[in-house]
């Protein structure tokens, strides 16, 4: 079932989307060659604490996962896509890192995630994070009322594929409210005109994945969660919350 939130429960969840991009902030400023990814997780922590939200990660048990996610970041680095743990890796120079983060504040959550290099970067990953980016805004500007979930999906899909990227086949955004999975799936490609259609107080993560070298398919790391490019190349991720209003998409997981 798909839920449809009131106006108040939109700056509600406007709320949880700040401190969801405060942490990300946070943990970009904190990241550099050297710095284990476990630190960064614990900058997270603090800010969320601080800011009296809960983590809609730590714990979150799927039926895929052998073990309940340990932390409140997912840290992906270089060829992982989504869904790293945070581990005692150090970051090395032109590491490409991907962070995601979620938060519940007063019982709605936000998630987003962004992709970032660290030291030199390698020209071709910044121009993946850029690809990964305008993906994500061409996403979110089909985001509005009258428009289906099929027009974002082919949106992200589009620029993903001019670009001649993979895109995780099956993956992708979702809705989001009180859980931080909720109805419908928002697929990273589809088809225009296709799905459920889109009107005010509608919330989704919208979410691209873009896997440089071309493949859809990927493949689970030995810890059940990490998931990685079958062919190796490195991969991008980078999310909003977005509310469907009358006056078009509101990104909720801004500063
Ligand atoms: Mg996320
Ligand atoms: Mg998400």
């Amino acid at each position: 079932m798909v839920e449809i939130k009131t106006d108040a429960a939109l700056e509600a969840m406007r709320e949880a989307g700040r401190v969801v991009a405060h942490a990300l902030a946070a943990v970009q400023d904190a990241a550099g060659v050297g710095v284990a990814l476990r630190e960064l997780d614990a900058v997270a922590r603090e800010v969320l604490d601080k800011a009296g939200a809960t983590s809609p990660f730590l714990g979150y048990h799927p039926s895929f996962a052998p073990v309940p996610f340990p932390a409140v970041i997912c840290a992906s680095v270089n060829d992982a896509v989504v869904h790293g743990i945070p581990d005692g890796y150090r970051l090395r120079d032109g590491d490409l890192v991907s962070i995601d983060c979620g938060a519940v504040l007063d019982g709605w959550a936000g998630d987003a995630a962004v992709s970032f290099t660290v030291g030199t970067a390698r020209p071709a990953d910044l121009a993946l994070i850029e690809t990964t980016r305008r993906a994500l805004e061409a996403g979110i500007a089909a985001a509005v009322v009258g428009n289906r979930v099929g027009d974002i999906s082919h949106a992200i899909g589009g620029v993903a594929r001019a670009a001649r990227h993979g895109l995780p086949a099956n993956l992708g955004g979702h809705g989001i409210g009180r859980r931080m999975h909720e109805e419908p799936h928002v697929p990273n490609s589809g088809t225009p005109r296709r799905g459920f259609r889109l009107r005010h107080g509608l919330v989704l993560a919208i979410e691209p994945m873009l896997m440089a070298g071309g493949r859809d398919d990927y493949r689970t790391a030995p810890d059940g969660w990490t998931l990685r490019t079958a062919d190796g190349s490195r991969a991008a991720h980078i999310e909003h919350t977005v509310a469907i209003t009358d006056d078009g998409p509101r990104i909720l997981t801004l500063p």
